[in-house]
Protein backbone atom coordinates (compact mmCIF):
# COMPACT_ATOMS: atom_id res chain seq x y z
CA UNK A 1 0.00 0.00 0.00
CA UNK A 2 1.57 3.86 -0.91
CA UNK A 3 1.40 6.11 2.07
CA UNK A 4 -1.70 7.99 0.63
CA UNK A 5 -4.11 4.86 0.47
CA UNK A 6 -3.22 3.65 4.20
CA UNK A 7 -6.05 4.75 6.00
CA UNK A 8 -5.38 7.50 8.99
CA UNK A 9 -6.39 6.98 12.46
CA UNK A 10 -8.81 9.92 13.17
CA UNK A 11 -9.54 11.51 16.41
CA UNK A 12 -12.24 11.70 18.65
CA UNK A 13 -13.21 15.59 19.66
CA UNK A 14 -17.07 15.89 20.39
CA UNK A 15 -18.49 12.78 19.50
CA UNK A 16 -16.65 13.31 16.05
CA UNK A 17 -14.23 11.01 14.50
CA UNK A 18 -11.77 14.15 12.76
CA UNK A 19 -8.72 14.12 10.31
CA UNK A 20 -6.58 15.62 12.00
CA UNK A 21 -4.40 18.38 10.07
CA UNK A 22 -1.07 17.58 11.77
CA UNK A 23 1.90 17.83 9.64
CA UNK A 24 3.41 15.02 11.97
CA UNK A 25 2.55 11.12 11.30
CA UNK A 26 3.93 7.70 12.06
CA UNK A 27 2.87 4.62 10.26
CA UNK A 28 0.53 1.57 12.38
CA UNK A 29 3.04 -1.49 11.02
CA UNK A 30 2.11 -5.22 11.28
CA UNK A 31 5.04 -6.76 13.38
CA UNK A 32 4.80 -10.29 11.49
CA UNK A 33 5.48 -8.78 7.87
CA UNK A 34 6.31 -5.04 8.44
CA UNK A 35 2.70 -4.27 6.50
CA UNK A 36 1.68 -0.61 6.91
CA UNK A 37 -1.84 -1.06 8.41
CA UNK A 38 -2.82 3.05 8.81
CA UNK A 39 -0.97 6.18 9.72
CA UNK A 40 -1.56 7.63 12.85
CA UNK A 41 -1.35 11.54 13.97
CA UNK A 42 0.20 13.46 16.17
CA UNK A 43 -1.90 15.74 17.10
CA UNK A 44 -1.73 19.23 17.12
CA UNK A 45 -1.62 21.64 20.04
CA UNK A 46 -5.00 23.21 18.98
CA UNK A 47 -6.80 20.15 18.40
CA UNK A 48 -6.14 18.56 21.92
CA UNK A 49 -7.28 21.76 23.14
CA UNK A 50 -10.50 21.08 21.46
CA UNK A 51 -10.24 17.90 23.11
CA UNK A 52 -10.20 18.73 26.27
CA UNK A 53 -12.71 21.79 26.23
CA UNK A 54 -15.02 18.95 24.22
CA UNK A 55 -15.12 17.05 27.64
CA UNK A 56 -15.12 20.04 29.58
CA UNK A 57 -18.46 21.33 28.21
CA UNK A 58 -19.92 17.75 28.51
CA UNK A 59 -19.35 17.44 32.14
CA UNK A 60 -21.83 19.95 33.00
CA UNK A 61 -24.76 17.78 31.76
CA UNK A 62 -22.52 14.11 32.44
CA UNK A 63 -22.05 14.65 36.09
CA UNK A 64 -25.65 15.08 36.44
CA UNK A 65 -26.52 12.02 34.53
CA UNK A 66 -28.56 9.12 37.06
CA UNK A 67 -26.47 6.35 38.04
CA UNK A 68 -28.86 3.86 36.13
CA UNK A 69 -28.40 5.51 33.29
CA UNK A 70 -24.57 5.61 33.11
CA UNK A 71 -24.80 2.11 34.59
CA UNK A 72 -27.31 0.98 31.41
CA UNK A 73 -24.42 2.09 28.58
CA UNK A 74 -21.93 -0.16 30.45
CA UNK A 75 -24.78 -2.93 30.09
CA UNK A 76 -24.76 -2.33 26.49
CA UNK A 77 -21.18 -1.54 26.10
CA UNK A 78 -20.02 -5.00 27.16
CA UNK A 79 -22.91 -6.66 25.04
CA UNK A 80 -21.32 -4.86 22.23
CA UNK A 81 -17.79 -6.18 23.09
CA UNK A 82 -18.46 -9.71 23.53
CA UNK A 83 -20.46 -9.71 20.52
CA UNK A 84 -17.10 -7.94 18.57
CA UNK A 85 -14.80 -9.85 20.12
CA UNK A 86 -12.99 -12.10 17.08
CA UNK A 87 -12.71 -8.84 15.05
CA UNK A 88 -11.28 -7.15 17.73
CA UNK A 89 -8.53 -9.60 18.58
CA UNK A 90 -8.02 -9.78 14.81
CA UNK A 91 -7.18 -6.26 14.98
CA UNK A 92 -4.74 -6.89 17.95
CA UNK A 93 -2.97 -9.16 16.93
CA UNK A 94 -2.33 -7.30 13.12
CA UNK A 95 -0.97 -3.97 15.05
CA UNK A 96 0.49 -5.70 17.80
CA UNK A 97 1.42 -9.24 16.98
CA UNK A 98 0.48 -11.28 20.14
CA UNK A 99 -1.14 -14.97 19.05
CA UNK A 100 -5.23 -14.71 18.29
CA UNK A 101 -6.12 -16.49 21.33
CA UNK A 102 -4.31 -14.03 23.42
CA UNK A 103 -5.38 -11.10 21.70
CA UNK A 104 -8.85 -12.32 22.39
CA UNK A 105 -7.94 -12.73 26.56
CA UNK A 106 -6.31 -8.82 26.46
CA UNK A 107 -9.93 -8.13 25.02
CA UNK A 108 -11.59 -10.30 27.86
CA UNK A 109 -9.33 -8.62 30.47
CA UNK A 110 -10.47 -5.58 29.44
CA UNK A 111 -14.28 -6.57 29.14
CA UNK A 112 -13.97 -7.58 33.07
CA UNK A 113 -13.38 -4.21 33.86
CA UNK A 114 -16.55 -2.57 31.63
CA UNK A 115 -18.76 -5.43 33.68
CA UNK A 116 -17.37 -4.28 36.80
CA UNK A 117 -18.41 -0.55 35.70
CA UNK A 118 -22.06 -2.12 35.29
CA UNK A 119 -22.03 -2.06 39.05
CA UNK A 120 -21.15 1.57 39.50
CA UNK A 121 -24.24 2.47 41.61
CA UNK A 122 -23.16 -0.28 44.48
CA UNK A 123 -19.65 1.22 44.05
CA UNK A 124 -19.82 4.92 44.27
CA UNK A 125 -22.17 4.75 47.40
CA UNK A 126 -21.84 7.14 49.97
CA UNK A 127 -21.63 6.38 53.70
CA UNK A 128 -23.64 8.37 56.62
CA UNK A 129 -23.48 8.43 60.45
CA UNK A 130 -26.95 9.03 62.11
CA UNK A 131 -26.40 11.42 65.27
CA UNK A 132 -23.23 12.09 65.34
CA UNK A 133 -24.04 15.18 67.36
CA UNK A 134 -27.42 15.89 69.04
CA UNK A 135 -29.22 16.05 66.07
CA UNK A 136 -26.89 15.83 63.64
CA UNK A 137 -26.25 13.31 61.02
CA UNK A 138 -23.00 12.92 58.43
CA UNK A 139 -22.71 11.63 55.53
CA UNK A 140 -20.30 11.51 52.03
CA UNK A 141 -21.04 12.01 48.65
CA UNK A 142 -18.12 10.71 46.12
CA UNK A 143 -18.93 13.19 43.46
CA UNK A 144 -16.89 13.06 40.00
CA UNK A 145 -13.70 15.47 39.40
CA UNK A 146 -14.21 16.67 36.21
CA UNK A 147 -11.68 16.29 32.87
CA UNK A 148 -9.59 12.93 33.65
CA UNK A 149 -6.82 11.82 31.31
CA UNK A 150 -5.42 8.31 30.38
CA UNK A 151 -1.92 7.08 28.55
CA UNK A 152 -1.87 3.79 27.83
CA UNK A 153 1.13 1.42 26.18
CA UNK A 154 1.67 -0.63 23.40
CA UNK A 155 0.96 -4.38 25.11
CA UNK A 156 -2.12 -4.57 26.11
CA UNK A 157 -4.20 -2.41 23.67
CA UNK A 158 -7.28 -3.44 24.78
CA UNK A 159 -7.46 -4.40 28.22
CA UNK A 160 -5.39 -0.96 29.43
CA UNK A 161 -7.85 1.76 27.69
CA UNK A 162 -10.15 -0.20 28.99
CA UNK A 163 -8.81 -0.30 32.74
CA UNK A 164 -9.00 3.65 32.48
CA UNK A 165 -12.34 5.45 30.45
CA UNK A 166 -15.08 2.86 31.89
CA UNK A 167 -14.50 3.62 35.25
CA UNK A 168 -13.61 7.28 35.08
CA UNK A 169 -16.59 7.62 32.91
CA UNK A 170 -19.20 5.56 35.31
CA UNK A 171 -18.49 7.08 37.89
CA UNK A 172 -19.52 10.59 36.25
CA UNK A 173 -16.26 12.32 34.87
CA UNK A 174 -15.35 12.95 31.59
CA UNK A 175 -12.18 11.45 29.54
CA UNK A 176 -9.68 12.34 27.55
CA UNK A 177 -7.93 8.72 26.27
CA UNK A 178 -3.83 9.08 24.45
CA UNK A 179 -3.60 5.57 23.14
CA UNK A 180 -0.03 3.76 22.16
CA UNK A 181 0.74 5.70 18.96
CA UNK A 182 1.79 2.25 17.80
CA UNK A 183 -0.81 0.29 17.99
CA UNK A 184 -4.00 2.39 18.75
CA UNK A 185 -6.34 0.50 16.15
CA UNK A 186 -8.02 -1.44 17.98
CA UNK A 187 -8.38 1.14 20.78
CA UNK A 188 -10.44 3.20 18.17
CA UNK A 189 -12.65 0.03 17.71
CA UNK A 190 -13.10 0.01 21.32
CA UNK A 191 -14.05 3.88 21.06
CA UNK A 192 -16.28 3.40 18.63
CA UNK A 193 -18.31 0.50 19.99
CA UNK A 194 -18.34 2.67 23.63
CA UNK A 195 -20.09 5.38 21.16
CA UNK A 196 -22.43 2.83 19.96
CA UNK A 197 -23.46 1.95 23.50
CA UNK A 198 -24.52 5.41 24.20
CA UNK A 199 -21.59 6.95 25.73
CA UNK A 200 -22.59 11.00 24.76
CA UNK A 201 -20.82 13.20 22.73
CA UNK A 202 -18.02 14.68 24.83
CA UNK A 203 -17.96 11.96 27.34
CA UNK A 204 -15.37 10.37 25.50
CA UNK A 205 -12.33 12.22 23.33
CA UNK A 206 -9.35 10.91 21.79
CA UNK A 207 -5.95 12.59 20.88
CA UNK A 208 -2.69 10.85 19.43
CA UNK A 209 0.81 11.45 19.64
CA UNK A 210 3.86 11.16 22.07
CA UNK A 211 5.78 13.39 24.09
CA UNK A 212 3.67 16.67 23.62
CA UNK A 213 0.46 15.02 23.88
CA UNK A 214 1.58 13.36 27.56
CA UNK A 215 3.08 16.91 28.86
CA UNK A 216 -0.04 18.29 27.37
CA UNK A 217 -2.13 15.77 29.62
CA UNK A 218 0.28 16.43 32.32
CA UNK A 219 0.10 20.89 32.16
CA UNK A 220 -3.54 21.31 31.20
CA UNK A 221 -5.25 23.26 34.22
CA UNK A 222 -8.88 21.50 32.78
CA UNK A 223 -7.57 18.35 33.67
CA UNK A 224 -8.20 17.18 37.00
CA UNK A 225 -6.59 13.41 37.24
CA UNK A 226 -4.07 11.16 34.64
CA UNK A 227 -4.24 7.62 34.97
CA UNK A 228 -0.28 6.27 32.87
CA UNK A 229 0.12 2.80 32.39
CA UNK A 230 3.92 2.33 30.59
CA UNK A 231 7.47 2.43 31.23
CA UNK A 232 8.98 3.84 34.61
CA UNK A 233 10.84 6.32 32.73
CA UNK A 234 7.73 7.77 31.28
CA UNK A 235 5.88 7.09 34.45
CA UNK A 236 7.72 8.85 36.57
CA UNK A 237 7.96 11.98 34.46
CA UNK A 238 4.07 11.69 34.19
CA UNK A 239 3.67 11.77 37.90
CA UNK A 240 5.89 14.53 38.90
CA UNK A 241 5.03 16.35 36.33
CA UNK A 242 0.88 16.17 36.85
CA UNK A 243 0.91 16.18 40.39
CA UNK A 244 3.10 19.35 40.11
CA UNK A 245 0.46 20.82 38.58
CA UNK A 246 -1.82 19.80 41.11
CA UNK A 247 -3.60 17.38 39.62
CA UNK A 248 -4.10 13.64 40.82
CA UNK A 249 -2.26 10.87 39.27
CA UNK A 250 -1.67 7.21 39.30
CA UNK A 251 0.90 5.64 37.40
CA UNK A 252 1.60 1.73 37.09
CA UNK A 253 5.21 1.18 35.50
CA UNK A 254 8.27 -1.04 34.33
CA UNK A 255 8.40 -4.26 35.93
CA UNK A 256 10.99 -7.23 36.38
CA UNK A 257 8.87 -9.84 37.75
CA UNK A 258 10.35 -13.20 39.61
CA UNK A 259 9.49 -16.83 40.30
CA UNK A 260 10.39 -18.91 43.04
CA UNK A 261 10.87 -22.30 42.57
CA UNK A 262 11.17 -24.55 45.84
CA UNK A 263 12.18 -28.13 45.24
CA UNK A 264 8.91 -28.90 46.63
CA UNK A 265 7.13 -28.10 44.08
CA UNK A 266 4.45 -29.88 41.64
CA UNK A 267 7.69 -30.28 38.74
CA UNK A 268 5.58 -30.52 35.95
CA UNK A 269 2.77 -27.80 36.85
CA UNK A 270 5.39 -25.38 37.64
CA UNK A 271 7.50 -26.32 34.22
CA UNK A 272 4.50 -25.54 32.17
CA UNK A 273 3.43 -22.47 34.10
CA UNK A 274 7.21 -20.95 34.01
CA UNK A 275 7.41 -21.63 30.05
CA UNK A 276 3.63 -19.72 29.39
CA UNK A 277 4.17 -16.82 32.04
CA UNK A 278 8.23 -16.24 30.69
CA UNK A 279 7.57 -16.96 27.11
CA UNK A 280 4.16 -16.13 26.08
CA UNK A 281 2.84 -12.73 24.13
CA UNK A 282 6.64 -12.48 23.31
CA UNK A 283 7.49 -11.34 27.25
CA UNK A 284 5.92 -8.60 26.42
CA UNK A 285 3.75 -8.20 29.92
CA UNK A 286 4.17 -6.27 32.67
CA UNK A 287 3.21 -9.22 34.36
CA UNK A 288 5.52 -11.43 32.84
CA UNK A 289 8.10 -13.85 34.34
CA UNK A 290 11.71 -13.01 33.01
CA UNK A 291 13.25 -13.99 36.14
CA UNK A 292 13.05 -17.70 38.41
CA UNK A 293 15.29 -18.62 41.23
CA UNK A 294 15.69 -22.06 41.61
CA UNK A 295 16.16 -23.26 45.06
CA UNK A 296 18.01 -26.07 46.16
CA UNK A 297 17.45 -29.02 44.64
CA UNK A 298 15.41 -27.43 41.97
CA UNK A 299 18.64 -26.50 40.21
CA UNK A 300 18.52 -29.57 38.51
CA UNK A 301 15.30 -28.80 36.84
CA UNK A 302 17.22 -26.08 34.51
CA UNK A 303 17.61 -28.86 31.72
CA UNK A 304 13.97 -30.04 31.62
CA UNK A 305 13.16 -26.32 31.27
CA UNK A 306 15.19 -25.84 28.55
CA UNK A 307 13.94 -29.05 26.51
CA UNK A 308 10.22 -28.02 27.05
CA UNK A 309 11.26 -24.61 26.01
CA UNK A 310 12.05 -26.05 22.39
CA UNK A 311 9.02 -26.90 21.91
CA UNK A 312 6.75 -23.68 21.99
CA UNK A 313 6.51 -22.26 18.03
CA UNK A 314 7.53 -18.98 16.90
CA UNK A 315 4.80 -17.57 13.99
CA UNK A 316 2.83 -15.05 13.00
CA UNK A 317 0.46 -14.56 15.57
CA UNK A 318 -2.82 -15.31 13.49
CA UNK A 319 -1.27 -19.27 12.90
CA UNK A 320 -3.18 -21.89 15.01
CA UNK A 321 -0.98 -23.66 17.36
CA UNK A 322 1.66 -20.41 17.99
CA UNK A 323 3.25 -19.76 20.79
CA UNK A 324 4.83 -16.68 20.55
CA UNK A 325 4.55 -13.84 18.31
CA UNK A 326 6.76 -10.95 17.09
CA UNK A 327 8.05 -8.10 19.43
CA UNK A 328 6.14 -4.76 18.44
CA UNK A 329 8.91 -3.71 16.12
CA UNK A 330 12.39 -3.58 14.73
CA UNK A 331 13.56 -1.36 17.59
CA UNK A 332 12.06 -3.59 20.05
CA UNK A 333 14.07 -6.20 18.36
CA UNK A 334 17.83 -4.90 17.81
CA UNK A 335 16.87 -3.75 21.89
CA UNK A 336 15.98 -7.36 22.51
CA UNK A 337 18.93 -8.99 20.23
CA UNK A 338 21.16 -6.49 22.06
CA UNK A 339 20.56 -7.00 25.73
CA UNK A 340 20.47 -10.98 24.55
CA UNK A 341 24.62 -10.08 23.55
CA UNK A 342 25.38 -8.22 26.53
CA UNK A 343 24.35 -11.59 28.74
CA UNK A 344 27.10 -13.42 26.63
CA UNK A 345 29.51 -10.58 27.35
CA UNK A 346 28.58 -10.55 30.99
CA UNK A 347 29.33 -13.97 31.46
CA UNK A 348 25.82 -15.43 31.67
CA UNK A 349 25.84 -18.68 30.29
CA UNK A 350 23.50 -18.52 27.17
CA UNK A 351 21.43 -22.11 27.38
CA UNK A 352 19.54 -21.20 24.69
CA UNK A 353 19.66 -18.93 21.89
CA UNK A 354 16.61 -17.43 20.33
CA UNK A 355 18.15 -14.87 18.11
CA UNK A 356 17.05 -14.90 14.29
CA UNK A 357 14.89 -17.87 13.88
CA UNK A 358 13.55 -19.24 10.21
CA UNK A 359 9.80 -18.43 10.54
CA UNK A 360 8.59 -19.39 7.09
CA UNK A 361 6.00 -16.57 5.57
CA UNK A 362 7.38 -14.21 7.62
CA UNK A 363 10.96 -13.69 7.01
CA UNK A 364 10.54 -9.93 7.71
CA UNK A 365 9.10 -9.95 10.80
CA UNK A 366 10.20 -8.85 14.11
CA UNK A 367 10.66 -12.49 15.95
CA UNK A 368 13.36 -13.67 18.25
CA UNK A 369 12.49 -17.15 19.87
CA UNK A 370 12.85 -18.16 23.45
CA UNK A 371 16.24 -17.44 24.86
CA UNK A 372 17.52 -18.84 28.40
CA UNK A 373 20.48 -17.93 30.47
CA UNK A 374 21.40 -19.07 33.40
CA UNK A 375 24.42 -18.43 35.99
CA UNK A 376 22.82 -14.57 36.22
CA UNK A 377 23.73 -12.19 38.26
CA UNK A 378 22.22 -8.94 39.85
CA UNK A 379 25.25 -7.16 38.16
CA UNK A 380 24.12 -8.05 34.59
CA UNK A 381 22.18 -5.81 31.72
CA UNK A 382 19.54 -8.80 31.41
CA UNK A 383 19.08 -8.78 35.07
CA UNK A 384 19.02 -4.60 35.60
CA UNK A 385 17.16 -3.80 32.35
CA UNK A 386 13.28 -4.50 31.64
CA UNK A 387 13.74 -6.79 28.18
CA UNK A 388 10.43 -7.23 27.38
CA UNK A 389 11.11 -9.76 25.32
CA UNK A 390 11.30 -13.84 25.53
CA UNK A 391 14.50 -13.66 27.30
CA UNK A 392 14.56 -15.81 30.91
CA UNK A 393 17.06 -15.41 33.81
CA UNK A 394 17.74 -18.36 35.78
CA UNK A 395 19.48 -17.63 38.96
CA UNK A 396 19.98 -19.68 42.00
CA UNK A 397 19.48 -19.76 45.68
CA UNK A 398 19.92 -21.79 48.77
CA UNK A 399 17.05 -21.13 50.76
CA UNK A 400 14.01 -19.34 50.49
CA UNK A 401 14.51 -16.06 52.47
CA UNK A 402 17.69 -15.75 49.89
CA UNK A 403 15.55 -15.59 47.25
CA UNK A 404 13.09 -13.40 48.30
CA UNK A 405 16.29 -11.25 49.33
CA UNK A 406 17.14 -11.28 45.77
CA UNK A 407 13.76 -9.90 44.88
CA UNK A 408 13.32 -7.43 47.76
CA UNK A 409 16.87 -6.15 46.46
CA UNK A 410 15.51 -5.31 43.02
CA UNK A 411 13.75 -2.02 42.42
CA UNK A 412 11.06 -3.10 40.42
CA UNK A 413 8.01 -4.77 42.47
CA UNK A 414 5.07 -5.52 40.03
CA UNK A 415 4.59 -9.02 40.26
CA UNK A 416 5.56 -12.17 41.74
CA UNK A 417 5.31 -15.64 42.50
CA UNK A 418 5.89 -18.75 44.34
CA UNK A 419 5.89 -22.76 43.81
CA UNK A 420 5.59 -24.96 46.26
CA UNK A 421 3.21 -27.12 48.05
CA UNK A 422 4.19 -25.63 51.41
CA UNK A 423 1.66 -23.51 53.36
CA UNK A 424 3.87 -22.26 55.82
CA UNK A 425 6.51 -21.21 52.72
CA UNK A 426 3.72 -20.01 50.53
CA UNK A 427 2.70 -17.75 53.84
CA UNK A 428 5.95 -16.43 54.95
CA UNK A 429 6.54 -15.01 51.09
CA UNK A 430 3.59 -13.59 50.50
CA UNK A 431 4.42 -11.45 54.09
CA UNK A 432 7.58 -10.92 53.39
CA UNK A 433 8.17 -9.98 49.77
CA UNK A 434 7.66 -6.53 48.51
CA UNK A 435 5.79 -6.62 45.56
CA UNK A 436 2.33 -5.62 44.74
CA UNK A 437 0.69 -8.51 43.04
CA UNK A 438 1.77 -11.85 44.58
CA UNK A 439 0.68 -15.19 43.14
CA UNK A 440 1.36 -18.84 44.95
CA UNK A 441 1.49 -21.39 42.31
CA UNK A 442 -0.04 -18.90 40.39
CA UNK A 443 2.33 -17.55 37.55
CA UNK A 444 0.39 -13.97 36.59
CA UNK A 445 -1.40 -13.06 39.34
CA UNK A 446 -3.42 -10.39 37.89
CA UNK A 447 -6.01 -9.59 40.23
CA UNK A 448 -10.13 -9.46 38.53
CA UNK A 449 -11.49 -6.44 38.84
CA UNK A 450 -13.17 -6.89 42.52
CA UNK A 451 -9.85 -5.88 43.45
CA UNK A 452 -7.57 -3.46 42.48
CA UNK A 453 -3.92 -3.43 40.45
CA UNK A 454 -1.35 -2.88 42.67
CA UNK A 455 2.08 -2.38 42.48
CA UNK A 456 5.36 -1.63 44.59
CA UNK A 457 8.50 0.47 44.66
CA UNK A 458 9.53 1.32 41.18
CA UNK A 459 6.53 -0.38 39.37
CA UNK A 460 4.22 2.10 41.06
CA UNK A 461 3.12 5.89 41.33
CA UNK A 462 0.29 7.09 43.41
CA UNK A 463 -1.52 5.33 46.30
CA UNK A 464 -4.93 4.12 44.18
CA UNK A 465 -4.81 1.58 41.62
CA UNK A 466 -6.97 1.28 38.70
CA UNK A 467 -9.85 -0.74 38.82
CA UNK A 468 -11.76 -2.42 41.68
CA UNK A 469 -13.02 -0.37 44.74
CA UNK A 470 -9.49 2.03 44.70
CA UNK A 471 -10.29 3.46 41.01
CA UNK A 472 -13.65 4.90 42.51
CA UNK A 473 -11.86 6.31 45.16
CA UNK A 474 -9.55 7.98 42.50
CA UNK A 475 -11.80 9.26 40.02
CA UNK A 476 -14.02 10.60 43.23
CA UNK A 477 -14.02 13.60 45.49
CA UNK A 478 -15.24 12.78 48.71
CA UNK A 479 -17.48 15.54 50.39
CA UNK A 480 -18.43 15.30 53.93
CA UNK A 481 -21.66 16.86 54.71
CA UNK A 482 -22.77 17.38 58.38
CA UNK A 483 -26.23 18.61 58.54
CA UNK A 484 -28.90 19.58 61.34
CA UNK A 485 -31.99 20.92 60.88
CA UNK A 486 -33.79 22.98 63.52
CA UNK A 487 -37.17 22.22 65.15
CA UNK A 488 -39.50 24.98 65.49
CA UNK A 489 -39.58 25.04 69.01
CA UNK A 490 -35.99 24.27 70.07
CA UNK A 491 -34.77 26.26 72.58
CA UNK A 492 -32.23 28.41 71.15
CA UNK A 493 -29.87 29.08 74.32
CA UNK A 494 -27.06 31.30 74.60
CA UNK A 495 -24.26 31.94 71.51
CA UNK A 496 -22.10 28.69 72.08
CA UNK A 497 -18.30 29.88 71.20
CA UNK A 498 -16.65 26.26 71.74
CA UNK A 499 -16.15 23.74 68.83
CA UNK A 500 -18.46 21.27 70.23
CA UNK A 501 -21.37 20.18 68.37
CA UNK A 502 -23.37 18.51 70.99
P1 LIG B 1 6.14 3.73 27.19
O1 LIG B 1 6.42 4.27 28.52
O2 LIG B 1 7.19 3.84 26.13
O3 LIG B 1 4.83 4.41 26.56
C1 LIG B 1 3.66 4.59 27.34
C2 LIG B 1 2.96 5.85 26.85
O4 LIG B 1 3.80 6.98 27.07
C3 LIG B 1 2.62 5.82 25.37
O5 LIG B 1 1.32 6.32 25.20
C4 LIG B 1 3.66 6.73 24.74
O6 LIG B 1 3.16 7.45 23.65
C5 LIG B 1 4.05 7.68 25.85
N1 LIG B 1 5.48 8.05 25.81
C6 LIG B 1 6.52 7.29 25.35
N2 LIG B 1 7.68 7.95 25.52
C7 LIG B 1 7.39 9.12 26.09
C8 LIG B 1 8.17 10.23 26.53
N3 LIG B 1 9.47 10.26 26.39
N4 LIG B 1 7.54 11.27 27.11
C9 LIG B 1 6.20 11.27 27.27
N5 LIG B 1 5.41 10.25 26.86
C10 LIG B 1 5.99 9.19 26.29
O7 LIG B 1 5.70 2.19 27.39
P2 LIG B 1 5.43 1.09 26.28
O8 LIG B 1 6.74 0.68 25.68
O9 LIG B 1 4.33 1.50 25.38
O10 LIG B 1 4.87 -0.10 27.20
C11 LIG B 1 5.70 -1.03 27.85
C12 LIG B 1 5.97 -0.62 29.28
O11 LIG B 1 4.74 -0.51 29.99
C13 LIG B 1 6.77 -1.65 30.06
O12 LIG B 1 7.69 -0.98 30.88
C14 LIG B 1 5.72 -2.38 30.89
O13 LIG B 1 6.22 -2.99 32.07
C15 LIG B 1 4.82 -1.25 31.21
N6 LIG B 1 3.50 -1.73 31.58
C16 LIG B 1 3.15 -1.66 32.90
C17 LIG B 1 1.91 -2.14 33.31
C18 LIG B 1 1.51 -2.08 34.75
O14 LIG B 1 0.33 -2.25 35.04
N7 LIG B 1 2.42 -1.85 35.69
C19 LIG B 1 1.03 -2.68 32.37
C20 LIG B 1 1.43 -2.73 31.02
C21 LIG B 1 2.65 -2.23 30.65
Amino acid sequence: MTSSSVPSVKLLINGEFVESRSTEWRNVVNPATQEVLARVPFATAEEMDAAVASAKEAFKTWRKTPIGARSRIFFKYQQLIRENIKELAALLTAEQGKTLPDAEGDVFRGLEVVEHATSIGNLQMGELANNVANGVDTYTLMQPLGVCAGITPFNFPAMIPLWMFPMAIATGNTFVLKPSEQDPLVTMRLVELALEAGVPKGVLNVIHGGVDAVNLICDHPDIKAVSFVGSTKVGTHVYNRATQNGKRAQCMMGAKNHAIVLPDANKQQTLNNLLGASFGAAGQRCMALPVVILVGEAQTWLPDLIERTKTLKINGGTEPGTDIGPVISCAALDRVNSLIASGIEEGAKLELDGRNPSVPGYQDGNFVGPTIFSNVTAQMSVYREEIFGPVLCVMQAASLSEAIEIINANPNGNGTALFTRSGAAARHFQEEIDVGQVGINVPIPVPVPLFSFSGSRASKLGDLGPYGKQVVTFYTQTKTITQRWFDEDDDVGAVNTTITLK
